[in-house]
């Protein structure tokens, strides 16, 4: 589309330019007395009109169309070309669709420059597409059941705050993952051959036409030889109030460019906005890398309720504390738009952070219920359900329809279900559901990996990723 725009018009941009100074030329040329008299005669006439017009008879045309319609007048004169701007455009097109192509959607870079007939007849365009063409012959089909999910906390940004000694320490040096640790991990994974996929790519919900409803299907994920689909996620991303003051960003904001970022409250109680946490860390990674990313797939926000969401006090329990609560409800949804057209996946952790696994069914119902009614009303609703704890609300078998909690999370709208689990797959497709476990990739994790058995080997190299300024050994605290 902008292709198309600036295409149109450079061109007549300038053709209008260069047909006003062809015209103060000729007032010029004139020096005889008559010529002169009937110019002023003009002039007074001129003036009139002029007038006239600005007392408001009719509406005035305004810059624009006015620009318009001097250049289509002009469109027919035969010394305007567009040699200089066309080439520019033909090599955006060409760029954008080749960024498709890295991401994977050979289809859609083809069609980009196949509905474009100047960029089809291309010498350019021709090769790419043949190009396209050839690569999407040699992709291969990836086995859903093997495909790993690994997730975060909120990321540290400042290691001296949240490992101050604390009573919250242990718990940060756990659960949690610090940015160079997390830069460290996608970078190896990048190099790995690892691509981000949606929970929505691996299987999704069709309509059932033998047995009426819906069933859920295999995705289509063609990648590809030698690179791996992998789901990431990050649970509680809802900047809670005791993390304040323990180095990590205070909240999700969207930038000038629509895209998502973080600020943090700085040392001297500046806010600044900037890459401090996962998404947009990710974001960036992903722009520098767009083979990372399978489509624009980015990966999977996790959020409760109970201190509002992505860092804005928007639960009820605010109503007499918060004074712009109306105002932080209205953006947290325009974030939840903003994560989804940008590749992210919104999902429930529950509204309390409950065992959703231990709880009695009716504070189970409850719970859910708040979600739905404080959250989901204003993030858009969530198909995907991410357990607190990572506690299931069954064992590893198959969901069965005798289980009345998973009957009643099913009715509530829930299809995707995430619990924990350090094996590298545990991807389970129902009929009506798809399951997945997901590996915490924190300093737990990494130093277990280290000291007792190595779990993460076809990720990264754990020595490589582990933070040197976390304490140590890290404390088994069994957060979640
Ligand atoms: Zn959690």
């Amino acid at each position: 589309m902008p292709n198309t725009y600036l295409r149109g018009s450079g061109p007549d941009y300038g053709s209008v330019l260069s047909s006003t100074r062809r015209r103060r030329r000729r007032r010029r040329r004139g020096p005889n007395l008559p010529l002169l008299i009937l110019a002023l005669i003009l002039l007074i006439f001129a003036v009139v009109f002029i007038i006239g017009r600005m007392r408001g008879d009719g509406p005035k045309p305004d810059k624009e169309s006015s620009l318009a319609a001097d250049a289509s007048a002009e469109s027919t004169a035969p010394e305007e070309t567009e040699p200089e701007t066309t080439v520019p455009a033909l090599e955006t097109l060409l760029a954008q669709a080749d960024r498709l192509a890295m991401m994977y959607d050979y289809d859609a870079a083809i069609e980009m420059i196949q509905s474009d007939p100047e960029a089809a007849e291309s010498e350019e365009g021709k090769a790419a597409v043949a190009k396209y063409e050839e690569t999407k012959g040699t992709l291969v089909r990836q086995d859903i059941s093997k495909i790993t999910h690994v997730f975060f906390h909120t990321l540290i940004m400042d290691t001296s705050k949240a490992f101050d000694g604390d009573k919250r320490q242990d718990g940060y040096n756990d659960v949690m993952t610090t940015k160079d640790e997390f830069m460290k991990m996608m970078q190896a994974m990048y190099e790995r051959g690892f691509v981000l996929v949606r929970l929505h790519d691996i299987a999704y919900e069709v309509d059932d036409t033998e047995n009426g409803g819906k069933k859920m299907v295999a995705g289509d994920i063609m990648l590809p030889e030698g690179k791996k689909a992998v789901v990431i996620s990050q649970d509680d991303v809802c900047y809670y109030e005791y993390m304040e003051g323990d180095g990590f960003a205070s909240r999700i904001v969207i930038d000038e460019n629509n895209k998502p970022r973080c600020e943090m409250i700085m040392d001297d109680g500046h806010v600044e906005v900037g890459a401090f946490d996962m998404v947009p860390l990710l974001d960036d990674f992903v722009d520098e890398h767009p083979d990372f990313s399978y489509r624009g797939s980015k990966g999977v926000v996790a959020v409760t309720g109970y201190n509002g969401v992505f860092g804005y006090r928007t639960d009820t329990a605010y109503e007499e504390t918060n004074p712009n609560i109306a105002a932080d409800r209205e953006m947290v949804t325009k974030i939840a738009q903003c994560l989804r057209d940008d590749g992210w996946e919104i999902a429930s952790h529950s509204w309390g952070h409950r065992n959703y696994g231990k709880i009695s069914m009716s504070e189970l119902q409850e719970d859910n219920g708040k979600w739905q009614d404080r959250v989901g009303s204003i993030v858009g609703g969530t198909d995907i359900l991410i357990f607190p704890f990572g506690a299931d609300v069954a064992d590893w078998h198959p969901y069965k329809t005798d289980n009345e909690r998973f009957m009643y999370l099913w009715r509530s709208g829930f299809r995707y279900f995430c619990n924990v689990d350090s094996a590298e797959f545990f991807v389970q497709k129902g009929n009506d559901f798809l399951r997945q476990g997901r590996r915490n990739l924190d300093g737990y994790r990494l130093w277990q990996d280290m000291t007792v058995k190595n779990r993460t080997s076809d990720l990264f190299n754990a020595e490589e990723i582990f933070d040197k300024s976390r304490p140590t050994p890290v404390p088994d605290y069994n957060g979640g």
